[in-house]
């Protein structure tokens, strides 16, 4: 079932186009990643998504509804502005926001404690919001956005501020709801995060589409592949191969970007002659590789159309 249908979406803000003609739909029990550059248009297309603002064109429909006032119990949205009532308590502010979405007491109360040992809050459950450290309010904003047992999530950035294992953390959590059938749309410019737990991914620039679809598919159709070799001996091998169409040496290894259909056989032959091989790992791009060439290129086309 498509939990949330985005068609043609435009939004301008004066002469200017944040987001251009974009469209997309997620799966029940999927993750989706809207990924991109800063100021793509990831926060606006979330915030039309949430009829924060109105697209000027398209349109969006969601659990199949296009009026969203029905279905905002079953939506869960982490902003990118974290903003919560200061001089609150923790438990008391969640408390209350479960009471917005019609959460029986008994039950809020103790889905409350779970989420706060899960997210290892519980010791601050009496204390004001700013007491709160960055991260630990972000924990407590995350809390607050799947208390009520959303359908569908939107979080927007979840782990700007997060340290790595808080980000594992909420990594996790994620990977958990969607196993229980949740669907969870995120933004996020960190593209490890993505790749670990994406199904589908929306690469936006300028407001335009860049690439969509499976991640899976994407990567193969990205079409070439990286060698990782690890090597003693001489590295000549390296600049004169015919397979290598650039390398990067970290030292410890160097990481060759093959030409296109390269024949990965012969590059090994030929450092084998020359050097005794540790390790030779043929890679998939990795997201970061596919997000800065695609930005690049998608760049590179918008100056020449200017
Ligand atoms: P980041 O990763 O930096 O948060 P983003 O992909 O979320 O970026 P948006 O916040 O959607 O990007 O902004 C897209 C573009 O639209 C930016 O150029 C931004 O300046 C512009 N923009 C966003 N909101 C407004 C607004 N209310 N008025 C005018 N311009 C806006």
């Amino acid at each position: 079932m498509r939990v949330l249908e985005v068609r043609n979406i435009t939004k301008k803000f004066g002469d200017f186009i944040a987001v251009d003609n974009v469209s997309f739909s997620t799966e029940e029990g999927s993750v989706f990643g809207l990924i991109g550059p800063n100021g793509a248009g990831k926060t606006t297309t979330l915030r039309m998504i949430m009829n924060i603002i109105i697209p000027d064109y398209g349109d969006i429909s969601i659990l199949g509804n296009s009026k969203m006032g029905t279905a905002t119990d079953n939506i869960g949205y982490l902003p990118e502005e974290r903003g919560m009532y200061r001089k609150m308590k923790v438990g008391a502010l969640l408390l209350f926001l479960t009471k917005l979405k019609s959460m029986p007491k008994k039950e809020a109360q103790k889905q409350i404690d779970f989420w706060l040992e899960r997210l290892e809050l519980t010791d601050w459950k009496n204390k004001k919001i700013e007491e709160l450290s960055k991260g630990m309010q972000q924990k407590l904003q995350f809390i607050a956005t799947i208390l009520h047992k959303p359908k569908l999530l939107i979080l927007d950035e979840p782990f700007g501020g997060l340290d790595p294992i808080n980000t594992n953390l909420i990594k996790d959590i994620i990977l958990e709801l969607k196993q229980n059938g949740t669907t969870i749309m995120f933004s996020t410019h960190v593209m490890e995060s993505a790749e670990k737990l994406c199904d589908d991914i929306f690469l936006i620039n300028k407001g335009r589409e860049v690439l969509y679809g499976k991640l899976s598919n994407i990567k193969k159709s990205f079409g070439r592949e990286n060698v990782l070799i690890e090597f003693e001996g001489n590295d000549d091998f390296l600049k004169k191969s015919k397979q290598i169409k650039k390398f990067d040496n970290y030292g410890r290894y160097v990481e060759a970007q093959l030409v296109k259909n390269a024949d990965t056989q012969k590059l090994l032959k030929e450092a084998m002659e020359v050097s005794i091989i540790r390790r030779f790992e043929i890679k998939e791009p990795s997201l970061n590789d596919i997000f800065i060439e695609s930005v690049n290129v998608s760049d590179a086309e918008g100056d020449e159309n200017e």
